[in-house]
């Protein structure tokens, strides 16, 4: 049976340490803000947004929200950036994704100063972290690193397999396990082989966003599990990639969802955030 790799429990001890940097911070009269940008009325980003607020206030970073109305338009949401991007006060700059059509993400993650970028999204942020050579990590799969790293399981010369190849988890959860020295290898939409794949794995991230994707048979004995996936079945709750009922007979270590990857998710983002004041301080 599977141990239970506990997120909830880890990102509070990552947000007691931000916390206690926020305060040696303060102590050098340097005050931490992140500016949270949500544009439109999706519920699902409303409770992202709100989660991140209540992580600022627990660790002492002010946070700045500016919600701007669906209809807005690029051109208005830019200009909003490119505000913050000057104002000395602001260390970090989230906007929070979906956004409403009409609106080009790409543009928008382009125009954030990459300095401000506390998600790691921007071309320069992800290049910086292709050589290795980095301030920021992005979020989701920076928690899934630490979450790996509490199970004590080394990572060098394992082989991980990460199902999901987007620009904010697939890709980078790779490079981040291919800098820990893992053999690793992505499988994504078009993988024929995917099961095989899986089962080869003594890590395996599924990162997909389909409800019970990994199945028991696709894992081996004792492989550590990280269930990036977030999915809202028909009955209203929440679960992950990976059958987690059947998976935890196989697996050595598993994350559950809800309470694994999620909560270190806004743990990095805090952490980041005082990254970014701290370097804008230097
Ligand atoms: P995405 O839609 O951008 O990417 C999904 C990836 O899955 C694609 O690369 C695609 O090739 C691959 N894929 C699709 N069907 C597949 C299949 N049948 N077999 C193998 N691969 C397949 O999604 P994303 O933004 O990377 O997010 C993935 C999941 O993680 C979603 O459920 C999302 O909600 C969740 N997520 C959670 C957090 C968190 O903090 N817990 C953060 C970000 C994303």
């Amino acid at each position: 049976m599977a141990k239970i790799i506990d997120g909830k429990q880890i990102s509070m001890q990552v947000k007691m340490q931000v916390k206690e940097e926020v305060q040696q911070l303060t102590e050098q009269q340097i005050s931490v803000c992140l500016a949270v940008v949500i544009v439109g009325n999706d519920p699902a980003s409303r409770v992202y947004v709100n989660n991140k607020k209540k992580a600022c206030d627990l660790v002492g970073i002010q946070s700045m929200e500016y919600a701007l109305p669906e209809e807005t338009t690029q051109q208005e949401l830019l200009t909003l950036i490119e505000k913050l991007n000057q104002d000395k006060q602001i260390n970090g700059i989230l906007v929070q994704l979906p956004l409403p059509k009409g609106i080009d993400e790409k543009k928008v993650i382009e125009t954030i100063s990459p300095q401000k970028d506390v998600d790691a999204f921007h071309a320069v942020n992800v290049g910086k972290i292709m050589i290795g050579n980095y301030d920021f990590l992005p979020c989701t799969p920076a928690g899934c690193m630490d979450l790996i790293r509490s199970t004590g399981v080394e990572i060098q010369g394992k082989h991980c397999v990460v199902i999901g190849r987007s620009n904010i988890v697939g890709k980078p959860m790779s490079m981040l396990m291919l800098h820990e020295n893992a053999t690793v290898t992505i499988c994504h939409s078009k993988t024929v082989n995917l099961k095989e794949v899986c089962q080869t794995a003594d890590i395996l991230i599924a990162a997909v966003g389909k409800a019970n994707l990994v199945t028991a048979d696709m894992v081996k004995q004792g492989a550590v599990v990280i269930d990036v996936g977030m999915n809202r079945l028909p009955n209203g709750k929440l679960c992950g990639d990976v059958d987690f009922q059947t998976v935890q007979e196989v697996a050595g270590y598993i994350t559950p969802v809800p309470g694994g990857v999620g909560p270190m998710t806004i743990a990095t983002l805090m952490k980041n955030t005082v990254t970014a004041a701290k370097v804008q301080n230097q």
